[in-house]
């Protein structure tokens, strides 16, 4: 078998959206699964259309998702170049060998390709034989002079010796006139594969670029982590027959396959792209987790320029990492770490003061903190039940009273790592502000 040639082709001509980028990884995955070639093809040739900033856009989001190209832009190649923008000689060519077939005419200023007008039959790896049969002949070149998509789509598929065609179902209907072409050209048909469409989460239809949670840029504004969301891409429309839902990268590209492609949609969850993110961050190593949260935090100035010492920083992270199912939900989790200016909740206050002691209970534990050993989460905890039996209390009786003294609110990460991450100093600080004036 000749080696696997895959293309992505997107167009920039708008944000880099949640299809584009699944369609990008089953090319992407196909060509790995069999040792194959990836390009990025460039589709920019509708000028009135096309932005830079959308072009930055995809190569930022394929870098983000961790798609690399072998052959494209700013890779190079030995069939670039890889912008239709830049290859007007090569369609001139074409146009040439096409007009010298015979099988071009004009009308009204713009060139028109004869179709044969046979049965277009093709062998789709996803959905089987598809049957249709172009009735008239089409524009190839505008009167403006510019090529259009179907002639510049094919050309190119066959100047880059591409293999497979792998794009979305909404693409379907367009093959009868792209496989005139390819046999015009007298070129050898690549294996299509048209990819079913996502549809939006709530309601019929395909979900568009305007749906909520469609673009890839905002997951990695949000702080998403790529590799959740590269796993949740790959089943929408894929799965790895067994039940498994999260894979590692390694075991897809082993397992991906074209045949394995569902021929029915798949509908976008932004609920299940949530709970992968939370898998993800939760199984993620520390030290990375702590690149990636510092990373985020600073690109929304959360520091403001006043950062934390990185050992502090990498403590807290650690500590909270398993505790927020996203790294969007950080900045609201960790305040307390950085500040002691922090309200304290006044539900949470309400119930610790509403049984017991709590103020003597701090007391005690304010006593005990010079000669505390807070070099682990044991000796605390050994700390708080030491108390609990000298003073005849539960543990509970300090730790719900601190907790609150020490970061305001009654949720947060585990109490004796919240103790140890503190450290002595803050914690004794903050337990005497809070007995002096609560
Ligand atoms: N530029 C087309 C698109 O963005 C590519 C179609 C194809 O993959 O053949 O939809």
């Amino acid at each position: 078998m000749p080696q696997v040639r895959v293309r992505f082709a997107p167009s920039p001509t708008g944000f880099f959206h949640i299809g584009s980028a699944r369609t990008a990884l089953f090319n992407w995955l196909y060509a790995r699964h069999n040792g194959g070639v990836f390009i990025l093809r460039v589709e920019d040739t509708d000028q009135t259309r096309n932005s830079d900033e959308f072009l930055r856009l995809i190569y930022d989001s394929l870098r983000w998702l961790g798609l690399d190209w072998d052959e494209g832009p700013g890779k190079g190649g030995d069939f670039g170049p890889y912008r239709q923008s830049e290859r007007a000689s090569v369609y001139k060519e074409y146009l040439e060998r096409l007009k010298a077939s015979g099988r071009t005419y004009e009308k009204d200023g713009a060139l028109y390709f004869r179709i044969s007008g046979e049965p277009q039959v093709i062998e789709d790896a996803i959905r089987g034989r598809v049957e249709r049969t172009e009735e008239k002949d089409f524009v190839i070149v505008r009167s403006d002079g510019n090529p259009v998509f179907h002639f510049v789509n094919v050309v190119d598929d066959i100047a880059m010796k591409v293999t497979h065609v792998i794009r979305g179902e909404d693409h379907l209907s367009n093959t009868s006139k792209h496989t005139e072409l390819f046999k015009a050209f007298g070129a050898p048909l690549p294996t299509y594969a048209h990819i079913p469409l996502i549809l939006k989460q709530n309601g019929p239809g395909k979900m568009s670029k305007r749906d909520q949670g469609a673009l890839v840029e905002e997951y990695q504004k949000r702080g998403f982590l790529p590799e959740a969301l590269v796993n949740f891409l790959c089943l929408l429309g894929w799965s790895p027959k067994d039940d498994r839902e999260k894979l590692p990268l390694a075991e897809i590209v082993r397992l991906f396959d074209l045949p394995g492609v569902n021929q029915s949609n798949a509908r976008f969850d932004e609920k299940k792209l949530a709970h992968m993110n939370m898998v993800y961050l939760h199984e993620m190593d520390p030290g990375k987790c702590f690149s990636f949260a510092r990373d985020y935090l600073k690109s929304r100035n959360y520091f403001a320029g006043a950062e934390p010492e990185e050992a502090y920083l990498r403590e807290v992270i650690a500590l909270c990492q398993p505790k927020v199912r996203a790294v969007e939900d950080l900045p609201g989790f960790i305040g307390y770490f950085f500040s002691d200016e922090y309200a304290i909740d006044p539900k949470a206050r309400e119930k610790v003061f509403s049984k017991g002691d709590p103020k003597a209970r701090l007391g005690e534990l304010l006593a005990a903190l010079p000669q505390a050993d807070f070099s682990s989460d044991t000796t605390l905890e050994a700390l708080i039940q030491g108390l609990a039996a000298q003073h005849a209390a539960g543990t509970g009786d300090y730790i719900h009273p601190a907790r609150l003294a020490l970061s305001g609110t009654a949720v947060g990460p585990s109490f004796y790592g919240l103790l140890r991450v503190l450290g002595r100093e803050r914690v004794e600080r903050r337990i005497a502000r809070f007995l002096a004036t609560a």
